[in-house]
């Protein structure tokens, strides 16, 4: 586990029913929800339950399991919204330069409209 990760981040508190969310899906090791200020007609965040702080984190520190079950969810959403055939887009900032705001990692999932060639 990450010494440096920031307990009091809005997804930890999200994790520990202190605020709610709008719930899509969820695993043993996973949670998908809406994105409160969405920038597509499908904004979903999707999160692992245990403490990592970016993409970087996660996949360095995740064990082979959460691993799975995280890109497992997203899949699950991406089935559950049916737009595997519509397309999508997923994004993870990290870290300043990739101006994230909530240091516990997450991915963006976009869809429902044409996305053009990148976000702004
Ligand atoms: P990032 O800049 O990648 O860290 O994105 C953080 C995202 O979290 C933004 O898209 C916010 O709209 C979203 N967000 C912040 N607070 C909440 C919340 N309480 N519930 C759902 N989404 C949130």
């Amino acid at each position: 586990m990450n010494n440096s990760y920031d307990n009091k981040n809005i997804f930890s508190k999200i994790l520990r029913s202190e605020i709610d969310c709008e719930k899509i899906l969820e695993n043993e090791h996973a949670l998908a929800f809406l994105d409160i200020n969405p920038q597509a007609p499908i904004h979903i965040l999707i999160i692992p339950k245990n403490k990592y702080i970016d993409f970087y984190d996660f996949t360095q520190n995740g064990s082979a399991q959460e691993i799975k079950y995280f890109w497992e969810l997203v899949n699950d959403v991406i089935k559950n919204k049916n737009i595997s055939d519509s397309g999508f887009r997923l994004i993870t900032n990290s870290g300043k330069d990739g101006n994230q705001d909530v240091p516990h990692f997450h991915v963006h999932l976009l869809g429902g409209k044409n996305l053009g060639r990148m976000i702004n």
